[in-house]
C-alpha cells in the first residue's frame, strides 16, 4: 500500500494532480467487464499525454514495484473491456489524451497514430480531407482504438483486414523504461524517412513481440491505408440450411485462393445476422434452453434471411466495371442450387447485410453492438478458433460448437470470416450475467469449447482476459518459458500487465 501511495505521489508530480484518478466511481467503471468473472477494479487510473510521461510512469512503477495495465481506448468488449488483468493494477489510459493523428501521408498512404485514435476519429478526419483514403473498419465499437485493436491482433473485412499486418513501424516504451522504434525507424536519428513505409531494417524484426503480450507500451504506430476506390459493390447469398456450411466453404475457397474476391467473406449464421436487431423471443430467466429451431425459422422468415448469409465486396473504377465481377461470383455460387442472391442496393436496406457493407467499405458502425441485448444482463464473451478452408472440416467443427452451446443452454451465434486457406470462427456468447446459474453455464461453455477444440488441434486467435491462463496452459511449455525469458529481459520487474495473455516473470504467480 505504501508503495502504491509513493508511486502515485511521484506520478502526480510528473503528470499533474488532475491526471491521476482514484475516485471510487472511476475505479468501478474501469473494473467492469462483460465476462463471467468478478469485476477487477484498478487501484488508480492515469492519463498521460506524451511518450515522455509514459516513460515517467514506467520508471516510477519500476522504482516502487507497482503493476500497470495500459489500454488504448478500452473498448475491447467481450474480451475484457478496460479492466486490468488483475485487480489492483494501475490502468494507464493512453486514449484519453494521447489521441493525436500525427501524420496522414496521401502519397504513400499511411497514417501515424497515437493509441487514442479510434476508427471513427480517423474515418472523420479522412472524410474531412476529401475521402481519398479508407480506414479498415471492424464491425465492433466505432470508438475502439486502431492501435489497441492492432496490438490485440484484431481484424477488419476488406483487403487491409489484417490490422497488425498493416502496421508499419512502432514506438514502444519497454517495461524497463527504455524507448525503442521498430522497423526502419530504428536508426538513431530523428529525421526518419522510411519508418512507416518499410517494415524491416537492419537486425531482428521486433514488432511482433508487442502484439498480444506485455513487454512494452506502444505509443505511436504507422498504419497503412488503402486508397478509397471510386466504386465498391457488395454481393450476398442466403443459404437455407445449417448443413450448407460445408458447401459454402468449398465455394468461397477458390474465389479467395485466386484473389478474385478482394474482401474476406463474412459467413454469418442466422443468429449472428439477426441478434443485433432482435431479442431472444423465447428467453425466460432461469431456463436452460437454447433458442428453438422453430423460433430461428420464424426469425429467418421475418428478416428474409436464412441459416447462413455470405457477404463479400468488389472495389473498382466504376459500378459498371464491377458488375461483370459480381456476375461471375453470382454464377459460381448459384451453381450450388441453394444460394439466393441479394444485390448491393437491396442489401443496403437489410440491417444485417448493411453491417457487412459498412465494415468492408471503411465505415465504422455501431449496429452490431445490438447483439449484446439478444439476452438481458449484458454478459458477452468471444471464443475465437478457426478452421482450414475445407468444407467437411468446417462442418464438423460447426456441429461440435453448436452441440456444446446447446448442452449449456446458450444460443449459437457464429460468423466464419473466410480467407483463402483459413476461416476464423467468431463464436459469440451472450447471456444474462445477473443470473448466477446462466453466468456459470456461460463460463463452462467457453471452457468446454476450448478443451474440445484443442483436442482437435485448434487454438484461438485471441481470448477473453479471464481465460488467458487456460489458453497459456495449453501451449508448449517451451513457448511459455520463452515468453517468460523475454518478459524478464524487457520488463525485469514485471511492471507491465503481469498475467495478461498468461505471461509473467518466471516463478511469479
Ligand atoms: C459486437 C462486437 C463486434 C466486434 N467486432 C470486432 C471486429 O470486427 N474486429 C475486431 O478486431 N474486434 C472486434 N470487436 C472487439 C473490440 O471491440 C475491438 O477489437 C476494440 O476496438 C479493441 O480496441 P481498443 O482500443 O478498445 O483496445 P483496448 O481495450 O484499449 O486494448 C486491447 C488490448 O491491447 C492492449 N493494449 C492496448 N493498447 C496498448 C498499447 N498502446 N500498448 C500495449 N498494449 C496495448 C490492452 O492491454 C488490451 O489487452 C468487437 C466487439 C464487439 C462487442
Amino acid at each position: 500500500m505504501k508503495n502504491i501511495q509513493n508511486f502515485l505521489a511521484q506520478v502526480r508530480s510528473d503528470l499533474g494532480d488532475q491526471w491521476v484518478d482514484q475516485r471510487p466511481e472511476t475505479l468501478v467503471r474501469y473494473g467492469e467487464h462483460t465476462l463471467p468473472g468478478q469485476a477487477r477494479a484498478p487501484s488508480a487510473v492515469l492519463f498521460p499525454e506524451s511518450t515522455a510521461q509514459v516513460v515517467a510512469i514506467v520508471k516510477a512503477a519500476n522504482e516502487f514495484g507497482v503493476a500497470l495495465y495500459p489500454i488504448s481506448t478500452g473498448n475491447n468488449i467481450g474480451l475484457g473491456s478496460r479492466a486490468p488483468a488483475r485487480a489492483g493494477q494501475v490502468v494507464v489510459d493512453l486514449g484519453y489524451r494521447m489521441n493525436r493523428i500525427r501524420e496522414i501521408n496521401e502519397e504513400t498512404c499511411y497514417a501515424e497514430l497515437e493509441p487514442g485514435v479510434s476508427f471513427q476519429i480517423l474515418r472523420d478526419e479522412l472524410r474531412r480531407r476529401g475521402d481519398k483514403l479508407m480506414v479498415s473498419a471492424t464491425s465492433g465499437p466505432p470508438h475502439g482504438g486502431i492501435v489497441g485493436n492492432a496490438m490485440d491482433r484484431g481484424a477488419g473485412y476488406g483487403p487491409y483486414f489484417d490490422h497488425f499486418g498493416m502496421t508499419c513501424g512502432m514506438e514502444v516504451v519497454l517495461g524497463n523504461g527504455e524507448v525503442i522504434r521498430t522497423g526502419d525507424g530504428s536508426l538513431d536519428t530523428e529525421s526518419l524517412v522510411n519508418w512507416h513505409v518499410s517494415k524491416f531494417s537492419f537486425g531482428p524484426a521486433l514488432d511482433g513481440l508487442f502484439a498480444q503480450s506485455n513487454f512494452g507500451i506502444v505509443t505511436r504506430v504507422g498504419v497503412w491505408l488503402m486508397p478509397r476506390p471510386p466504386a465498391s459493390r457488395s454481393f450476398h447469398f442466403v443459404f437455407p440450411d445449417d448443413e450448407d456450411l460445408a458447401e459454402i466453404i468449398e465455394l468461397c475457397r477458390p474465389m479467395k485462393l485466386s484473389n478474385f474476391v478482394p474482401s474476406l467473406f463474412r459467413i454469418a449464421n442466422d443468429l449472428y445476422a439477426m441478434a443485433p436487431d432482435e431479442r431472444n423471443p423465447e428467453y425466460l430467466e432461469g431456463s436452460r434452453q437454447s433458442v428453438s429451431g422453430v423460433a430461428r425459422k420464424a426469425l429467418q422468415g421475418k428478416h428474409g434471411l436464412g441459416a447462413w448469409q455470405v457477404s463479400g465486396m468488389f472495389y473498382g473504377a466504376s459500378t459498371a466495371a464491377i458488375e461483370p465481377l459480381v456476375a461471375r461470383v453470382r454464377g459460381h455460387f448459384e451453381r450450388s442450387g441453394k444460394a439466393r442472391y441479394i444485390g448491393h442496393d437491396e442489401a443496403l436496406n437489410i440491417p444485417a447485410l448493411r453491417i457487412a457493407i459498412d465494415s468492408m467499405s471503411g465505415e465504422p458502425s455501431a449496429g452490431e453492438l445490438g447483439m449484446l441485448q439478444w439476452r438481458p444482463g449484458s454478459g458477452n464473451s468471444w471464443f475465437l478458433p478457426g478452421t482450414p478452408m475445407v468444407g467437411s472440416q468446417a462442418m464438423e467443427l460447426d456441429r461440435l460448437g453448436r452441440s456444446i452451446y446447446e448442452k449449456h443452454g446458450m444460443d449459437y451465434i457464429v460468423m466464419h470470416v473466410a480467407s483463402a486457406r483459413f476461416a476464423r470462427g467468431l463464436h459469440v456468447l451472450v447471456w444474462n450475467k445477473d443470473d448466477r446459474g446462466e453466468n456459470t453455464r456461460a463460463d463452462a461453455c467457453y471452457r468446454e469449447l476450448t478443451l474440445e477444440f484443442s483436442k482437435r488441434g485448434i487454438g484461438v486467435g485471441r481470448a477473453p482476459a479471464d481465460y488467458a491462463d487456460l489458453h497459456m496452459e495449453q501451449m508448449m511449455p517451451s513457448l511459455r518459458r520463452a515468453c517468460q525469458a523475454i518478459k524478464q529481459a524487457l520488463d525485469p520487474n514485471g511492471v507491465i500487465s503481469p498475467g495478461k495473455y498468461g505471461i509473467d516473470l518466471p516463478g511469479a504467480e
